[in-house]
């Protein structure tokens, strides 16, 4: 068996094996100071458990990666990438999930991560059918005051969709998944190598491998037609055909979808990266107003966009 479920409970483990080395005199955190409870989910190289920090009780989302089962499926430097880019982030934005501490054992890498009580968007989305209007403008509003945030640290996601995107106690987003994220060196502002899910998948990275900061807000556009719709704005019977939908353009949308949001839509698939609303060729915060402005997110107060009640889910 080489998947994660060979990962031992850190509560099983000898705790004289997990290291616990003094780092200027401070002990460094392990595995030892926090109460695991249930698993949150599983991912294709880690298990995510709830954990309790036994000073502080506070609670924490705790991902365990499996180094053996990284290191022979090659996946050891996108989980090292991972953590850079979580480390890059910090604790600079409410809607990013913050990587408390990382340390690890002879076995596992732990990531000590923001608990998101309440999954992903994308359950959310499929339990409801669809997302009310209201509820949609909050969760795009919040999505691009992060991507700005994530974007003006040289960060670029590459695989934003809704199940990357988690909810916390108060239903408010968490981008997670950092995975696939790129950092930017200073100066570069595109990258090839291609990432993403079909769906969500922009034209410029299936023609030329092609990513920028603007593929997110491709991938955006998606996910508002997504939340309001009930459905993917691009998907054919295999990936394949997905593909050929997204570089002809080829999506519509259903009768009542909401006009403002429609507009947004259309200014945020748009074949050429650089003509995407949010991502023209000014540099990123004068394109980031643009997208702000645009009249979908009139009513939205974003001074206080991340201490306002999100309505009830709809
Ligand atoms: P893969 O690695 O296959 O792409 P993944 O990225 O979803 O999968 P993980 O990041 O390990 O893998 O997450 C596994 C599951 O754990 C997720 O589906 C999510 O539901 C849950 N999860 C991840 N992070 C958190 C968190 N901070 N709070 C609550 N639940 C989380």
């Amino acid at each position: 068996d080489d998947g994660p479920s060979e990962l031992r409970p850190p509560s099983s483990r000898n705790p004289s094996q997990s290291r616990n080395s003094s780092v200027n005199g401070r002990v460094a955190t392990t595995a030892d100071d926090f109460e695991f409870g249930r698993v949150l989910g599983e991912g294709s190289y880690s298990t995510v458990m709830l954990a309790k920090h036994r000073t502080t009780q506070q609670e924490y989302a705790i991902k365990i990666l499996d180094k053996g089962h990284l290191r022979r499926n090659g996946k050891l430097p996108t989980a090292l990438a991972e953590k850079n880019t979580l480390v890059r982030l910090g604790a600079g934005h409410p809607g990013i999930v913050r990587l408390h501490w990382a340390f690890q054992d002879e076995w596992s890498l732990y990531f000590v991560l923001d608990l998101a009580k309440n999954g992903e968007l994308q359950s959310r989305i499929s339990r409801m059918g669809s997302l009310s209007t209201t509820c949609a403008r909050i969760y795009a509003a919040q999505i691009v005051d992060a991507l700005g945030y994530m974007h003006s640290k040289g960060v670029i996601h590459r695989d934003l969709k809704p199940e990357n995107l988690l909810l916390d106690d108060a239903f408010r987003i968490k981008i997670t998944d950092f995975g696939t994220g790129k950092i930017l060196d200073s100066g570069g502002e595109r990258t090839k190598t291609f990432v993403g899910t079909a769906q969500y998948v922009s034209p410029e990275l299936l023609e030329d491998s092609e990513t920028s900061k603007s593929s997110d807000f491709w991938a955006l556009g998606c996910i508002v037609y997504q939340m309001i719709s009930g459905r993917f704005a691009f998907q054919g019977l295999s990936e394949y055909l997905t593909w050929q939908k997204i570089k002809k353009l080829e999506y519509s949308f259903p009768e009542g979808f909401d006009a403002q949001a429609k507009d947004l839509v259309e200014k945020l698939l748009v074949r050429d990266p650089a003509q995407r609303l949010g991502a023209g060729p000014h540099g990123s915060s004068t394109d980031m107003q643009a997208l702000r402005a645009h009249p979908f997110f009139a009513s939205i107060n974003w001074g206080t966009l991340w201490t306002d009640p999100v309505p009830p889910l709809e």
